[in-house]
C-alpha cells in the first residue's frame, strides 16, 4: 500500500511559485513526489532548480493573473505536458495598504481580481478538467489570518481573504461529489515580500512577535506539511476547511 502522503506521479499547478510561500509549497509537493506547473509573472528560476534537484519535472507558464486571459493556457499546457491535473494551489496574491477612508477603486480591484476572481475562475477551469478525467483532485486556496480577523488598513485584502474562506466552502460543497477536495490554508505571519513592510516596522514587528506563541515569523517551509496533507490521499475526507498554520496566533 502506498504512503497516504505520497504524491508520486501526481501533477500540481502552483501559482506565484517564484518566491515566498508558493516556492515553499512547490518544493514540498515536489519532495512528496509531484511534478509541477509553476505559474506567475516573474520567472521562477530558483524554484525550477529546486524542483529539478529533487528529480521532479517543472513546467513554467508565464502569466499575469490580474486577468482571466492566461487560464486556458495554464490548464491546456499542463494537460499537454503532464497528461492531466491532480492538484491546484491558488497561492498568488497581493496586498494594498491604505486607510479605508482613502482607499481607491484601483487598489480595491487589483487585489480582488487576483485574490478572488482569478482564484475562482482558475479553480473552475481546473475542476472542469478534473471532472472530465473522472479521477478527482485537490484544490488548495491560500487564505489568511484576515479570513478570521478584520486587520487594519487593508480593506480589499481582508475582503478578498474572507471571500477565499467562503469560496472554499461552497466549492467543496459542490465538487465533493466528483472526488474533488477543496480546502484552504491560512498562513499566519510569514517572512516574505508580502509582509516586508510589517517586518520593517519595528513597532508592528514587536507587537506581532509578542502574540505568536511559537515566538517567530513563519518560514515558507513551515507550510509544506499542510500543503502535502491537503494535496494527498491523507485528506480524502477533509472538505471545505481553512487550516491555520500560524504558530498559535489564533489561539491567543
Ligand atoms: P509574495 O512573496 O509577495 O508572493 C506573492 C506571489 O504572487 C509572487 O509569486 C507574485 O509574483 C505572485 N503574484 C502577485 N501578483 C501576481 C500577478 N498579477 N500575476 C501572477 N502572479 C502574481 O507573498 P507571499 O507571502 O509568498 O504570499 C503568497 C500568498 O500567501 C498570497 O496569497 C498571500 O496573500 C498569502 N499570505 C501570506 C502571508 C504572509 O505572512 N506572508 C500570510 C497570509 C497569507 P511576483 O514575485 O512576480 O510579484
Amino acid at each position: 500500500m502506498s504512503h497516504p502522503f505520497d504524491l508520486t506521479g501526481k501533477t500540481a499547478i502552483v501559482t506565484g511559485a517564484n518566491t515566498g510561500l508558493g516556492q515553499g509549497m512547490a518544493v514540498a509537493l515536489a519532495e512528496a513526489g509531484a511534478n509541477l506547473t509553476l505559474v506567475g509573472r516573474s520567472a521562477p528560476s530558483d524554484t525550477v532548480e529546486l524542483v529539478e534537484k529533487l528529480g521532479r519535472k517543472a513546467h513554467v507558464v508565464m502569466a499575469d493573473l490580474g486577468s482571466l486571459d492566461p487560464i486556458e493556457k495554464i490548464v491546456g499546457e499542463t494537460k499537454e505536458v503532464f497528461g492531466g491535473i491532480d492538484i491546484l494551489v491558488n497561492n498568488a496574491g497581493i496586498i494594498k495598504r491604505n486607510d479605508s477612508i482613502d482607499f481607491t477603486p484601483e487598489d480595491w480591484d487589483s487585489v480582488m481580481n487576483i485574490n478572488v476572481r482569478t482564484l475562482f475562475f482558475l479553480s473552475q477551469a481546473v475542476a472542469r478538467s478534473m471532472i472530465a478525467a473522472e479521477k478527482g483532485g485537490k484544490i488548495i486556496n491560500i487564505a489568511s489570518m484576515l479570513s478570521y480577523q478584520g486587520g487594519i488598513r487593508v480593506p480589499s485584502y481582508t475582503t478578498s481573504k474572507s471571500g477565499v474562506m467562503g469560496l472554499t466552502r461552497i466549492l467543496a460543497n459542490e465538487w465533493a461529489q466528483h472526488g474533488i477536495n477543496v480546502n484552504a490554508i491560512a498562513p499566519g505571519y510569514f517572512a516574505t515580500n508580502n509582509t516586508a513592510a510589517l517586518q520593517a516596522d519595528e513597532k508592528r514587528n514587536t507587537e506581532i512577535l509578542g502574540r505568536i506563541p511559537s515566538g517567530r515569523w513563519g518560514k515558507p517551509s513551515d507550510l509544506g506539511g499542510a500543503a502535502v496533507f491537503l494535496a494527498s490521499a491523507a485528506s480524502d475526507y477533509v472538505q471545505g476547511i481553512t487550516l491555520p498554520v500560524d504558530g498559535g496566533w489564533l489561539a491567543r
